[in-house]
């Protein structure tokens, strides 16, 4: 697909962020440029269209930029899972309105919450985020997406660091990427 250059080419690599010797793989640049922010948009929604999707689930914070817009294209409704303690609970009820997933990062965990009730079960559901590298934040995803009672359909990133590539099919599921990092 000829857009997919153009896309790959607007990701910017920055070195030593946001540690020493790690490349981040910043996708802001690519925001800047409506024409290959649409594109990027366009060739998800050219895949999820007609396949019976309930729900896009977009993981905080680049895939809430990424999710809202495949969603209102496809008719679908948006699912953000948000790290901890950032979904609004009431006070009196702190447990069973959330549900949470903890995943392993290279150092340390982090976490995956989701409100009880944004999925039902049966729902097919893509989870949406600008990267998979390892993997582990989208399998925290399918695991709570699923715990729900979700039919987790496929994932999709923009972008796949090709370190991982054969990781790419995560709990069984699919990950479908536009471009690999360079
Ligand atoms: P994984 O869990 O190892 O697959 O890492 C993917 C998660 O880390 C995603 O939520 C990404 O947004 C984030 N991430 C890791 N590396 C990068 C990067 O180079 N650019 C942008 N996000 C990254």
């Amino acid at each position: 697909d000829p857009r997919l250059q153009a896309i790959s080419d607007a990701i910017r690599v920055v070195p030593h962020f946001p540690k020493p010797g790690i490349m981040f793989n910043d996708i802001t640049a690519l925001l800047l440029r409506p024409a290959v922010f649409k594109d990027a948009v366009d060739m998800f929604v050219e895949r999820y269209r007609g396949m019976r999707i309930a729900a896009v689930a977009g993981i905080e914070a680049r895939g809430f930029i990424f999710g809202p817009a495949i969603a209102l294209a496809i008719g679908a409704k948006f699912i953000p899972l948000r790290k901890p303690k950032k979904l609004p609970v009431a006070f009196t009820n702190l447990k069973g309105e959330v549900i949470s997933e903890t995943y392993i990062l290279e150092y340390g965990t982090d976490c995956l919450e989701m409100h009880v009730g944004a999925t039902e079960p049966g729902e097919r559901v893509v989870v949406v985020d600008d990267l998979v590298a390892t993997g582990g934040t989208l399998c925290a995803a399918i695991k709570l997406l699923e715990r729900a009672g979700a039919d987790v359909v496929e994932c999709a990133c923009l972008i796949g660091l090709p370190k991982y590539k054969n990781f790419y099919k995560l709990n069984g599921k699919p990950v479908y990427i536009l471009v690999e990092s360079r």
